[in-house]
């Protein structure tokens, strides 16, 4: 186990204005990433850290972005924050510092009672994720022995008048679909605003009765197609299954902005004021900053014009799946124009690969010299497909099989940290000192 440092803490801070509190958690769930990872995998436990301790970091915040808490970042291991003894003296000085930053707190929920939700109501703008996971099997499945019913909890956290959203990692193959249903349809009927369901990830050290075809993504998906005619509240899967960058609205909070005006579930839109969007993450990003944005929309086969009333920066209220970052998009674009006419070798996660194959396609037509390929997951194996669970070795295994000779070969930024190191460790630089090709990150 390795243990966070002080500046590794900052780091994590920095980039994704997350707050960490304690890596301790009072549940045991079984698909808890945490305990799967293989030897060697450098993921870092916080700190016993003092209340003093946490509020001398708050200076690495933004007062411009939400201050997220209790999700992990850059490889720290987060656990529950209402677990972390002196919570409560930690926010009410986050809040006194920051007297108008919205505050995000994922919790599991079941430490919240009564008099700690009516003090987070003085807190506001706050708003928390409930990983709920499931209404059944709780000791079985997620190790809660505290006997509190899962929907009395969300109950007093809709009496509170507290906003939240609810969390589910999907595990139907074990607890059965029936069970997921009425979870989902529960959060619906008990006030969450959106819905976000996970595709569960098992490495290969996790039991074998925890493991689940690769359709399982698939059914998933069509699953909550299905569901979201049961639902009032947007409901959406991670990792999504994309195939393109269309900017498609997969849903709409009730009384938001977009709401109001009239957006709709299956909307795409084509411009934000004047600007042709490119992709999903432009299009939210435009509708978010600024104010009464006029949107373009294609609705079924018209296109209508709609304008959203809203302040600028307050959230539009659609939900979208985030696809690429624009700058990012823009960079890749010019790269693949720079390497016109030569070899190029992309390398992709599985999870990427149907919306990068795309992408390229749209950059390079069906120049034949660009080849995509997906990596997978050797190292942590499993059911893992994602990029930021990528190492060198599992990089270096799939360029020494491929047949062509790249003059340049593309890789996700994703699996390097800021020093162009993977989880366990090793540099970048390792892949084109093994394979002889020049490589580059994007
Ligand atoms: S609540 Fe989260 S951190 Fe705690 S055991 Fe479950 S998955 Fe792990």
């Amino acid at each position: 186990m390795y243990i966070a440092s002080p500046s590794f803490i900052f780091y994590a801070m920095r980039s994704g204005n997350v707050l960490p509190i304690t890596s301790r958690c009072n549940l045991q769930c079984i698909f808890c990433s945490h305990k799967q990872n293989p030897p060697g995998v450098k993921v870092y436990h916080l700190p016993e850290r003092s209340p003093h301790e946490i509020k001398k970091s708050f200076k690495y915040l933004s007062a411009d972005e939400k201050i997220i808490i209790g999700e992990s970042a850059t490889g720290m291991v987060e656990g529950e924050p209402f677990y972390y003894p002196c919570i409560k003296e930690v926010l009410k000085e986050l809040r006194r510092r920051f007297p108008e930053t919205e505050i995000q707190i994922t919790t599991n929920g079941v430490l919240l009672e009564p008099s700690l939700l009516a003090f987070l109501k003085q807190l506001e703008p706050l708003e928390l994720v409930i990983s709920l996971n499931t209404l059944g099997s709780r000791k079985e499945a997620l190790g809660d022995f505290s006997g509190r019913d899962a929907v009395t909890i969300l109950e007093e956290i809709r009496e509170a008048g507290l906003k939240y959203h609810g969390s589910v990692v999907a595990i139907p193959h074990l607890l059965g679909w029936d069970n997921l249903s009425r979870t989902l349809l529960t959060l619906d009927e008990r006030g969450a605003n959106t819905i976000r369901v996970f595709l569960p990830g098992f490495t290969r050290l996790a039991p074998s009765s925890l493991g689940f075809e690769p359709s399982l993504w698939e059914k998933l998906h069509r699953f909550i197609i299905d569901t979201r005619k049961a639902l009032s509240v947007p409901i959406i899967l991670d990792p999504p299954l994309l195939r393109d960058l269309e900017a498609r609205i997969e849903g709409v909070i009730k009384n938001s902005p977009a709401y109001r005006s009239g957006v709709k579930l299956g909307d795409v839109i084509q411009k934000v004021g004047d600007k042709k969007v490119t992709c999903r993450v432009e299009a939210f990003n435009l509708s978010r900053a600024l104010e009464n944005p006029t949107l373009t929309l294609k609705r079924n086969a018209e296109n209508i014009s709609l304008t959203l009333g809203k302040k600028e920066k307050e959230s539009p209220g659609f939900v979208m799946y985030s696809d690429i970052d624009p700058y990012q998009m823009n960079e890749f674009a010019g790269r693949l124009k720079g390497l016109k006419g030569r070899k190029v070798l992309i390398l992709t996660s599985m999870l990427g690969y149907p919306l990068i194959s795309n992408v390229v396609k749209g950059n390079r037509g069906e120049e034949n010299n660009t080849v995509v390929k997906a990596v997978p997951n050797e190292f942590f194996g499993g059911s893992i497909m994602s990029a930021g669970l990528l190492v060198v070795k599992d990089f270096i295994q799939v360029i020494k099989n491929i047949e062509m000779s790249p003059q340049v070969i593309i890789l996700p930024q994703k699996p390097f940290d800021r020093n162009g190191k993977d989880l366990l460790g090793e540099s970048c630089l390792t892949i084109p000192e093994k394979t002889g090709f020049p490589v580059i990150t994007i």
